[in-house]
């Protein structure tokens, strides 16, 4: 985002964001005050338990949606490290069958081989969460989220050069539009309800893909599904950085 956004645009964003964050979190609120009062009268121990349910799932929201804003706001450099993708991203799994739902699986291809990446492991942890949950809400009816690694030596493209690993994550969900792929990247947007999406999302996985000097692609269509396209760097093989103008990445239909 850092790169995306000049300084005087993101103070002006995050502006914008109290307003609509403010609404977001007094929706959770309502949820959670008014379940604590009908807790309080309600002694059926089925609908006690489904009110309870309804009142964890808008605090985890809430806390979903802080996570974001922090990783958002954040003013320090992030802190790259050699990560081992599988070891990192493996190690989300309970994370993301709790965040996800019964119906919606996750399916990890990591090669053996898979090189390790220069990147800050707390900001791709985070970035491939908003995607597993991006996934998630593009199938309603659920099905298989895939999140596959790959090595990829010595590319050449303009934007960048060296050794990449490339994470994708796949659904089959309900795709973008054109209109929606040239506006993904934009903090804020959403085709979301209001509570249930901060447009943040995909912000954060831009912001942090850039900074960790790679990039984010997406292949999408209509009716099909997604694959978003994670590009990080070797460890240890850092590519030149070629890339100062601004951008907001590549989105294209496939
Ligand atoms: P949020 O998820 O809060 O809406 P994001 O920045 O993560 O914010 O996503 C922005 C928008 O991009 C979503 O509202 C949705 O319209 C679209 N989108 C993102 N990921 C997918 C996906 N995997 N399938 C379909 N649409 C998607």
């Amino acid at each position: 985002v850092e790169e995306t956004l000049s300084h005087a645009q993101k103070i002006e964003a995050i502006g914008q964001l109290t307003g609509g964050v403010a609404h977001d979190f007094n929706n959770l609120l309502m949820v959670i005050s008014g379940g604590l009062d009908m807790l309080d009268r309600q002694t059926d121990p089925v609908r006690r338990r489904r009110l309870m349910d309804g009142m964890i799932q808008a605090a985890q929201r809430g806390a979903g949606l802080t996570r974001q804003l922090l990783a958002f706001s954040r003013r320090q450099k992030l802190r790259p490290e050699p990560v081992d993708v599988a070891l990192q991203i493996g190690g989300m799994r309970e994370l993301l069958d709790r965040s996800l739902r019964g119906d919606v699986h996750v399916e990890f291809e990591f090669p053996d081989d898979l090189w390790p990446v220069e990147v800050d492991p707390g900001e791709l942890e985070l970035g491939v969460l908003n995607l597993a949950v991006n996934a998630r809400d593009a199938m309603p009816t659920g099905g298989t989220i895939v999140v596959r690694g790959e090595n990829l030596s010595e590319l050449r493209d303009p934007e960048i050069a060296g050794d990449f690993v490339r994470i994708s994550v796949i659904d089959k969900g309900v795709g973008m539009s054109r209109e929606i792929l040239s506006r993904v990247f934009e903090p804020f947007f959403t085709t979301k309800d209001v509570g249930k999406g901060s447009g943040l999302g995909l912000a954060q996985v831009h912001g942090f893909a850039t900074q960790s000097r790679g990039t984010v692609r997406i292949k999408s269509q209509l009716g099909r599904g997604t694959s978003i396209e994670l590009y990080l760097p070797r460890s240890g093989n850092l590519p030149s950085k070629e890339r100062d103008r601004p951008d907001l990445g590549n989105a294209q239909p496939q």
